[in-house]
């Protein structure tokens, strides 16, 4: 026996033996100890026993939103303390498990920054709005956003499972006293039923999977008794704050309910846990599609190589990368608002240097109430140093206006700008911007010229396109050619055959001929 049979035997016994075990698969993870792996614990909850940990109720009863309690699991530093001091504060309320992610003694930890207040969320900045998106303008019925032809976003609850600060609902959302109820729920349906443009339901809030699971389901039932109503989306936070809630009972019941895709929302790679990665297992298991949306946030993921870590940590979980969002114009968020140049420089670092599926589309909520507008040409129509023009799907006209101040990602302190992924020969544009050279020319342009092969370039041979159109007379192609002086008529018509192509048209490829995909490659 060869060396490589040998190998091949010992192979296929050590699977007859072992179950495979997928090592790559974040949802299988194991710990030091052989059981599932788990995130960090603070020291605050060590003789908690598992079962409770595991138990959302638990979690969600145990919340931490007192600046002692808090005082007590980070290091704070007096901007926190002032900001969590604050009387009139958007609410803070963190489950244990998110609380313990973070570095109880950096300041500038990524998931600390998303749920702890600085005093400086007290700060009205230019273009603040409360309302930024007029939801409530566009609401026929509480709660309800009709915003587009074809569907709406259903508010059904304003509590979540913990609170970020950047929230663009905050002027609703913790406000127990604001919440929806049954009542609105159903106001909310008849809407629908009266409705039928509408095609899609996104539910969201505050968010929809904190409700008690027999009132979510009873509204998920609603929905789907209305023949028009094609797809339900959930936008949710739960799995980032409180993956325990993504339980069998809660699969099995939204499995009754497709179509139904859920959008979660991570902002960072640090929130992406082994909880995290089994809770999104089961929802993809039950055959749910799940995307994400993540806001960009100066000093969370303000980072082109931060973003990059994400998106790959996303897809090695099946999650999709749906929306980048700018920040909204909202209270309490001006210290995270970055310019656009920044949003722009994460998409010019994703596309193209990762997967496709990988890459998000960036997106400015149209202040004012017009929309998700893509950042990219057609719809942002001009971009100045302090303001953005953008128009919509309808074709309204909207503008954006950048933050006056930014305080710059620091890359000597960012462990992913440390810890680049390396694209070795990648060098794109750098070369024309550091001087090295003054062009780029398409692949294989050169090789063309160089050999003389000028004539399988399609547009520079006669004989493959007839530059007629513009001024040519049906039946006259001939005198067309030679007016335009577009080369030698006869080779156009060889066999003094008749064209079989009208003005306008471009000729079809005779037999062997390169086709226009092929026309590509010879670019
Ligand atoms: C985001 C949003 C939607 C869904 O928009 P998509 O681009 O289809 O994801 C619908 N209605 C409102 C009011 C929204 O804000
Ligand atoms: S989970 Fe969503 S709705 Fe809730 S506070 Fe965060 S951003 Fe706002």
């Amino acid at each position: 026996m060869s060396e490589q049979e040998i190998r091949a035997g010992a192979a296929v016994q050590v699977t007859a033996e072992a179950p495979f075990v997928n090592l790559r698969d974040p949802a299988q993870a194991l710990g030091a100890d052989g059981k599932p792996a788990r995130s960090r614990r603070a020291p605050r909850w060590a003789d908690v026993p598992d079962e409770k940990w595991d138990d959302w109720r638990w979690q969600l009863s145990n919340r931490v939103n007192d600046l002692e309690e808090i005082e007590g699991i980070l290091e704070l530093t007096d901007e926190e303390r002032e900001g969590l001091s604050a009387p009139d504060k958007f609410r803070v309320d963190i489950t244990p498990y998110f609380l313990s992610l973070i570095d109880p003694k950096d300041p500038n930890d990524p998931l600390r920054r998303q749920v702890i207040p600085l005093g400086r969320e007290a700060q009205a900045f230019t273009g603040m709005m409360e309302d930024s998106l007029a939801e409530d303008r566009h609401s026929p019925v509480p709660g309800l956003v009709h915003r587009y032809p074809d569907r709406v976003l259903m508010l059904v609850t304003t509590q979540c499972a913990s609170y970020c600060r950047y929230c663009t609902r905050s002027r609703i959302v913790g406000d127990a006293s604001q919440n929806f109820n049954r009542k609105e729920h159903e106001a909310q349906l008849d809407y629908l039923r009266r409705t039928p443009q509408v095609r899609d339901v996104l539910i969201s809030g505050g968010d929809g999977l904190t409700l008690a699971p027999r009132l979510l389901e009873s509204i998920l039932r609603g929905l789907r008794e209305i023949p028009h109503i094609e797809i339900i989306r959930i936008g949710s936070r739960v799995p980032v704050f409180l993956p325990q809630r993504v339980d069998d009972e809660l699969c099995a019941m939204l499995e009754k309910y497709h179509p139904l895709w859920i959008n979660l929302h991570f902002n960072h790679p640090d929130e992406i846990t082994p909880e995290v990665s089994r809770a999104v297992d089961k929802l993809t298991r039950a055959g749910l599609p799940v995307g994400n949306q993540s806001v960009l946030l100066a000093g969370v993921n303000d980072c082109v190589h931060i973003q990059r870590a994400l998106v790959h940590k996303l897809v090695e979980n099946r999650i999709r990368p749906y929306y980048l969002y700018q920040c909204d114009l909202v209270e309490g968020s001006g210290h995270f608002r970055t310019p656009v140049g920044k949003g722009l420089e994460i998409m010019e670092g994703l596309r193209g240097h990762t997967s496709g599926y990988a890459v998000p589309t960036y997106v400015i909520d149209a202040p004012g109430g017009g929309g998700k507008i893509p950042v990219m040409p057609n719809y942002l129509i001009s971009y100045s140093d302090h303001k953005v023009v953008l128009r919509n799907y309808e074709g309204h006209i909207t503008t954006y206006e950048e933050p006056p101040t930014y305080q710059r990602h620091d890359s000597a302190s960012c462990t992913y700008c440390q810890h680049e992924r390396p694209e070795p020969g990648q060098s794109g544009v750098l070369g024309l911007l550091e001087g090295e050279r003054m062009w780029i020319e398409p692949k294989g342009f050169a090789e063309i010229h160089s050999r003389g092969n000028i004539e399988q370039h399609r547009l520079q041979d006669p004989a493959k396109w007839v530059p007629y159109g513009v001024g040519a007379i049906e039946g006259r192609s001939r005198e067309a050619l030679s007016v335009l002086g577009a080369g030698d008529a006869s080779a156009a018509e060889p066999n003094g055959e008749k064209p079989e192509y009208g003005p306008g048209e471009e000729p079809r490829p005779r037999e062997g001929e390169p086709t226009g995909s092929a026309h590509g490659e010879l670019l």
